[in-house]
């Protein structure tokens, strides 16, 4: 536990830091659980004027096509029963949500985690598992396919929509957006470790890789306004109590069984070549085909492309608060718990 001086002296540090780079930093939090955590501990209106948050592409559902939502519930329709996490159940599809299609009968069951949903699936469903997340989630579908393999499952296909985080940083960084410093993910960190993200170095930004508290928050501000000011563009681990160098070596051998990497879709930045995973060949017969139009989703009014970009923030959406909440979501960003535009109404003060 921090006293309050020990706070007050580690925020006045911070703005300090700021006040000798002599600018308002804009500082961009990878992840969408950094967005909650940042919005929620009220650090945007704490560092009003010192730091510009900008929330990027670190939430899986938010950076998901829709038309992956419309395939699913095509399988659905054909009577496949789709295993799915929660947090996408109210994703807008093209005409409707998982969660419409299943109070329209479609079969769609809520999973925990994709092993539990292996051991419930019975004999007689042909189940789909939707396989959503970024290399934090991988291994638990890994580790779900090797139940498969060990039960030999043969009712049993993936539907793979799972992203890397290292390619869509890049583009983001390369083409689309200008930033002082990064908050990286610590979950992603956890598996990859800081050798991970070393590409990020090359960009010649200061970064770190953060936990999820507020005290870790506020040490990482800690750390990045320092290399700021230094112009240290060194990786800085400031969640060493769970983030190894190397990573977790066991579970990216997990991934590197089972998956290898293909190009895929990210709202906000389009296709990204080997931004996703997909099941290595010998495992094909478990992996379900996906068909979507790419371009199809730029005729939305939702501005969610325009927010995983840094280049609105949610409340400059036309539809925010008024027809867009988390009970009416209309894009991906209100609809999950991490997403900016769910952050910003629930806890941002943003007026
Ligand atoms: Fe999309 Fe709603 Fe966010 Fe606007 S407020 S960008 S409609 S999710």
């Amino acid at each position: 536990m921090q006293t309050l001086e020990a706070v007050n002296a580690i925020v006045n540090t911070i703005k300090n830091n700021i006040e000798k780079i002599g600018r308002q930093l804009r500082i961009i939090e990878v992840c969408g659980t950094h967005t909650v955590s940042i919005y929620r501990n009220g650090f945007h209106t704490l560092f009003k004027g010192y730091i510009d948050f900008i929330s990027g592409p670190g939430c899986p559902v938010c950076v998901t096509h829709e038309g992956y939502i419309d395939n699913l519930i095509e399988l659905a329709k054909m009577n496949y029963t789709i295993y799915t996490f929660g947090d996408l159940l109210k994703v807008p599809g093209k005409n409707m949500s998982l969660a419409e299609a299943k109070a329209e009968g479609a079969k769609i069951k809520i999973m925990y985690s994709p092993v539990d949903a292996v051991e419930n699936i019975s004999a007689d469903e042909e189940a789909i598992i939707a396989a959503v997340g970024f290399e934090t989630t991988v291994p638990a579908f890994a580790l779900s396919l090797e139940k498969v393999l060990e039960k030999d499952l043969k009712n049993v296909k993936f539907a793979c929509e799972l992203k890397t985080i290292d390619q869509p940083l890049k583009v983001l960084l390369k083409d689309h957006i200008k930033v002082d410093g990064l908050i990286l993910p610590g979950h992603v960190a956890t598996i990859l470790g800081v050798d991970g993200f070393k590409f990020v170095e090359e960009f010649k930004l200061p970064s770190v890789i953060s936990g999820f508290e507020k005290y870790d928050i506020l040490f990482s501000l800690l750390s990045l306004t320092q290399s700021i000011l230094n112009n240290d563009f060194t990786v800085k681990n400031e969640y060493k109590r769970v983030v190894k160098k190397e990573g977790n070596t066991v579970a990216k051998r997990y991934i590197e069984r089972f998956f290898e990497r293909t190009d895929a879709y990210f709202r906000g930045l389009g296709l990204i070549e080997g931004g996703g995973l997909r099941l290595k060949s010998e495992y094909s017969a478990f992996s379900v085909q996906l068909k979507y139009e790419y371009e199809s989703l730029f005729n939305s009014a939702c501005r969610c492309t325009d927010v995983l970009t840094g280049k609105l923030k949610p409340f400059e959406c036309p539809l925010f608060e008024k027809v867009c909440t988390p009970q009416t979501p209309k894009g991906a960003c209100m609809v999950s718990q991490e997403g900016s535009c769910n952050a910003y109404f629930r806890y941002g003060k943003w007026k």
